[in-house]
């Protein structure tokens, strides 16, 4: 699932091949994906808009266009993007695809169907309850040591818990918070009002997120996860990924690679969590 580092990635790289662009048509394969109004103003009002920017806010990928409107889409689970540079046969899990000029055809593809793509004015994004509801950019100047630390205090939610709520901090999800947790070397199941009783604790797990997601941006630099390139020969450009740098994520019973001791897997709110029961405390 996407998480903030992934949804940056295809943020940056989308970024730099639709800027300027002008859609010129649209399809809509499935209805549904649509939020907010119905398919057919929805392909009406895209049809001659540009492309002036594209952003991110948590793990929302938006798409400004002129005149005031803002394409807002969620990958969710399993949501993606295919962008070829010529009329190829798109795969079957194609659910609307933009026409632009030149040509070019970028698809919004979701194999499960739990993504969401919806048009609004720009200037009224803050009226959308989901969207006021966000928390503090983890990477802004506004997320700060006090910040952070005012948030824990009082919260008597597991720390793991804390982190994957939104209205927070965004943009960590469950593999993520897990990563931090590890690097900050604070127990998942410790209550984040606790973390909050120690200063050193607090910039620690201030510096964890950051790092975390830095590192993760980074090591996506080569090819986003969730953006597919296909050129004018048909050929698909997606560079193959670096094994995974989860240090304790997915990895039950491997070694630590702090202390060694086999990394532990236990549930939390119906969501595995992954940590070192020797080093996180
Ligand atoms: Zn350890």
């Amino acid at each position: 699932m996407p998480e903030l580092p992934e949804v940056e990635a295809v943020v940056n790289a989308l970024g730099g091949i639709v800027r300027g662009k002008r859609i010129t048509g649209v399809r809509v394969l499935r209805p549904q994906t649509i939020q907010s109004m119905s398919v057919t103003r929805f392909c009406r009002l895209l049809r001659g808009r540009v492309i002036e920017r594209v952003r991110r806010r948590a793990k929302f990928i938006l798409l400004d266009l002129s005149d005031g409107w803002t394409l807002v889409v969620h990958l969710r689970m399993t949501g993606g993007f295919v962008y070829a540079e010529s009329r190829r046969p798109f795969p079957p899990t194609a659910r609307v695809l933009f026409l632009l000029e030149g040509g070019a055809r970028l698809a919004y593809t979701d194999i499960r169907n739990l993504g969401l793509i919806r048009l609004v004015r720009t200037e009224r994004l803050d009226r959308w309850a989901e969207w006021r509801r966000l928390g503090v950019e983890p990477l802004s100047r506004t997320f700060t040591v006090r910040r952070l630390e005012e948030m824990l205090r009082g919260s008597r939610r597991a720390i793991k818990a804390f982190l994957l709520d939104q209205t927070k901090v965004v943009g960590l999800g469950n593999i993520y918070a897990a990563e931090a947790l590890h690097r900050a070397r604070l127990s998942p199941m410790r209550r984040a009002e606790s973390v909050a009783r120690s200063r050193a604790r607090v910039v620690a797990l201030y510096e964890s997120i950051r790092e975390t997601l830095r590192e993760a941006i980074a090591a996506q630099s080569t090819g986003p996860l969730h953006l597919e390139f296909v050129n004018a020969q048909g050929q698909s450009h997606h560079p193959r990924r670096a094994p995974s740098p989860f240090r304790v994520y997915g990895r039950e019973g491997e070694p630590c690679p702090v202390c060694g001791a086999p990394i532990r897997r236990i549930k939390q709110h119906g969501r595995s969590t992954y940590y070192c029961a020797r080093c996180q405390t």
